[in-house]
């Protein structure tokens, strides 16, 4: 079959892709795909895949643990974890925006028998404490067991500040609840706080994640690996989320070759982030006083857009002008743009003016 020549009505095909959409969509680089290459691999359901067992020790002593589990994705390392807290019949307490409730298709419930307890978070991402403290349950049968507070480090690419973390988890276990990180982007987080105080972002990650009695991290996002993320608590904690694993399909066989993936993003891939944080720094200052947006300024990689007045209106006129421009925003009245290994300077301009020319015509 030949494929028939485009309608001379049709627009060209855009020369560039900037795909701003999300940090997941990041592609293995060179160097990365032969650190793939050379992973020494074997049968990690029986524990012998020395590349994964490699990087569980190193990512659970980077971060401050005594052990670590290599995951899928961030959704099962979040629901293992979930479940490795809390029994059937318990409940936690997390962001009512929070990934780990509104984005898991309530996995926790539905496999685990665990009833989350949402709350409306401030405009920074945390729960306030009166508010975590006022959803502690007394011990009462008419209640679900509060077990486990669980909070999101970046959320909507906002830093936690550290001394909330220091509160709220020190709050949850004066009240005999332990506390989870879904760190999906901790290294964003991490990376962040050390420009911010003048430390480096290892220190930065482990002081984030000692607060936490197990944390998620991603390697598929920023990190740039096609898949894999990494669940980290207690020995104990981590023996129980090996079970829920294998319960939800994701013992795997010679995943070495992803966990090799892993290993070289936490290796050449964490200190880059600042140059994801300054390209969206660009792409903020670029997109700054163009008439019909309003945002918020960003503090990692992550801008929110809101469209406003009569661009409101047009919104999808603009994500057909984005499109046609070749940038790739999610979202339609609220954009979400995400630099990402994947996204140089050039990318970002190309984007700004794509911005400008539909805003300011
Ligand atoms: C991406 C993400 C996850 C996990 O997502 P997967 O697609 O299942 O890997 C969890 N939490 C947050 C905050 C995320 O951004």
């Amino acid at each position: 079959m030949t494929s028939s020549a485009s309608p001379a009505s049709e627009l060209p095909a855009p020369t560039r892709c900037v795909d701003l959409r999300s940090d997941t969509v990041t592609r293995p680089t060179r160097a990365m795909r032969d650190a793939m290459m050379q992973a020494e691999v074997g049968d990690d359901v029986f524990a012998e895949d020395p590349s994964v067992n490699a990087l569980q020790d190193k990512i659970a002593d980077l971060l401050g643990f005594e052990a670590a589990l290599f995951m899928s994705t961030g959704t099962q390392s979040n629901l293992c974890g979930i479940v490795a807290h809390c029994d059937r019949g318990d409940e936690f307490i997390v962001g009512q925006m929070a990934h780990a409730y509104r984005w898991e298709g309530g996995g926790a419930a539905v496999l685990g028998s665990v009833q989350p307890q949402p709350l409306l978070q401030q405009a920074d991402g945390s729960i306030a404490l009166a508010d975590i403290e006022a959803a502690i349950k007394p011990d009462d049968a008419h209640y679900a067991r509060t077990r486990m507070l669980a909070l999101e480090n970046t959320w909507g690419g906002k830093v936690l500040p550290m001394k909330y973390l220091v509160e709220a988890s020190t709050l949850a276990h004066q009240h005999g609840l332990t506390t989870h990180l879904d760190g999906a982007r901790l290294f964003n987080a991490a990376v962040a706080q050390a420009a911010a105080v003048g430390s480096n972002p290892m220190t930065e990650a482990r002081r984030i994640a000692l607060c936490f009695d197990s944390v998620s991290v991603c390697f598929s996002k920023g990190l740039g690996t096609p898949a894999g993320s990494a669940l980290c608590g207690s020995r104990e904690f981590i023996a129980r989320a090996h079970r829920w694993r294998k319960m939800v399909g994701g013992g795997m066989r010679q995943v070495g070759i992803l966990a090799a993936a892993a290993t070289y993003a936490l290796d050449h891939h964490v200190h880059r982030l600042y140059e994801d944080h300054a390209r969206m720094q660009r792409l903020a200052r670029g997109l700054q006083g163009l008439p019909g947006i309003e945002f918020e300024s960003p503090q990692t990689n992550i801008l929110f857009v809101n469209l406003v007045g009569p661009t409101r209106e047009r919104a999808a006129e603009l994500a057909a002008h984005l499109k046609q421009q070749g940038v790739l925003a999610n979202g339609s009245t609220r954009l979400r743009l995400v630099t990402h290994l994947d996204i140089s300077q050039e990318d970002v301009d190309h984007a700004i003016a794509a911005f400008r020319s539909f805003l300011t015509k």
